[in-house]
């Protein structure tokens, strides 16, 4: 498999809380706290980059705390 529970994840930037590799549409993948929703910017896996090539981007971004904090209602 991809091996996507081998992606080492930082604690929440915004909360402190559980980071978790969530895939959407079976064409993208995002880091989003459990706790608090915080997540990262959606990184697309179709084409040339595979889903484990994604995550690892999307994981990368969440440990340098490049997170959109949740809104309002969210
Ligand atoms: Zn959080």
């Amino acid at each position: 498999m991809d091996g996507l529970e081998n992606i080492y994840l930082e604690d929440c930037p915004c909360c402190g809380g559980v980071g978790s590799i969530e895939e959407e549409g079976g064409w993208c993948v995002y880091i989003q706290c459990l706790d608090c929703g915080a997540h990262t910017s959606a990184i697309s896996y179709d084409g040339q980059t595979t889903l484990y090539e994604a995550a690892k981007l999307a994981a990368d971004n969440w440990n340098a705390r490049k997170v959109h904090a949740p809104g309002p209602g969210e």
